[in-house]
């Protein structure tokens, strides 16, 4: 079997042609042109499929809030300006009658990591993504654990500390506020007085012994113990699988492995802490996979 996946996202959108044992047969990338809008971005993705050959279905992971169900969007942010109501499975299928799954992109990275990555040993876990804010997936038994209303796993909203600072949400003090990497970038620049400094920079500056930088670094750390905490008394997971470009700094996992279970209560100790594996091609995988078994 041949699938054609796509990963959209605010910038780009990854595009693989995956077999079922998962291997990546051809990969590329093309611009979101998220200004041009949502149908604009439709049509591209409806003529990519259109200039592939002998593909036998269609899987798509998407930024945004996905009825997986029905295949479309239900609510995209402004980084993909109209994407809001996509009803992209219905589109494809009916321009090229090959059957489509759409699915959030964090759950299909973190179904990507259980059938081919990081948690590839496990099929109870919670996958993480650390960015702009904080994604998660609970994956119960190989399948997302979705809740009443399909939008289970917004871990960066639970509140970590009442009455803290505005979330982009509406809410005050959300996990993602003090823990996502926008937080510890925005922390560095107010405590050093810079305008701009990604995460790169960030552990350049921790490994030249810039003590100020140590700190802020030790405090962010805290902050996403504290979420993880609250996670692994709730699921009582093996692992925990945490993702997003930041993560490839071995100084935080190492942190987190070593300081994590002195807050957590005895039985809930043995979980493991892993970096995700599969990078940026997490989403195309998953959402391959999940369209070979629909
Ligand atoms: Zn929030």
């Amino acid at each position: 079997m041949r699938v054609l996946a796509f990963d959209i996202g605010g910038t780009a959108v990854k595009i693989g042609i995956i077999n079922e044992k998962g291997e990546i047969l051809e990969s590329g990338e093309m611009p979101t042109f998220s200004n041009e809008g949502g149908e604009a971005l439709m049509q591209r993705i409806l003529k990519t499929i259109g200039e592939y050959k002998n593909i036998d279905r269609v899987g798509i992971s998407s930024a945004g809030q996905v009825d997986s169900e029905e295949g479309k969007i239900i609510f995209a942010s402004e980084n993909l300006p109209g994407w809001t109501g996509m009803e992209i499975k219905k589109r494809i299928e009916e321009a090229y009658s090959i059957p489509a799954v759409v699915e959030n992109d964090v759950n299909a990275a973190a179904i990507g990591e259980a059938y081919y990555g990081a948690a590839a040993d496990e099929k109870s876990f919670l996958c993480l993504a650390y960015g702009t804010g904080i994604g998660g997936a609970i994956i119960e038994q190989g399948k997302i654990y979705r809740g009443a209303f399909g939008s289970a796993g917004e871990f960066g909203h639970i509140i970590t500390h009442v009455g803290g600072k505005d979330c982009s949400c509406g809410g005050k003090g959300c996990y993602e506020t003090y823990a996502a990497t926008s937080a510890l970038i925005r922390n560095v620049k107010e405590e050093l007085g810079i305008e701009e400094v990604d995460g790169r920079e960030i552990f350049k500056l921790l490994e030249e012994g810039n003590e100020k930088v140590e700190k802020i670094l030790q405090t962010w750390i805290f902050e996403i113990m504290m979420g993880l905490v609250n996670f692994v008394h709730i699921f009582n997971p093996s692992l925990i699988v945490l993702g997003g470009g930041i993560m490839v700094q071995p100084y935080i996992i190492n942190h987190i492995r070593e300081n994590l279970p002195r807050y957590l209560m005895p039985n809930y100790k043995d979980v493991k802490i892993v970096r995700a594996k599969l990078g940026n091609n997490a989403g195309i995988l998953g959402a391959a996979h999940m369209v070979m078994e629909a």
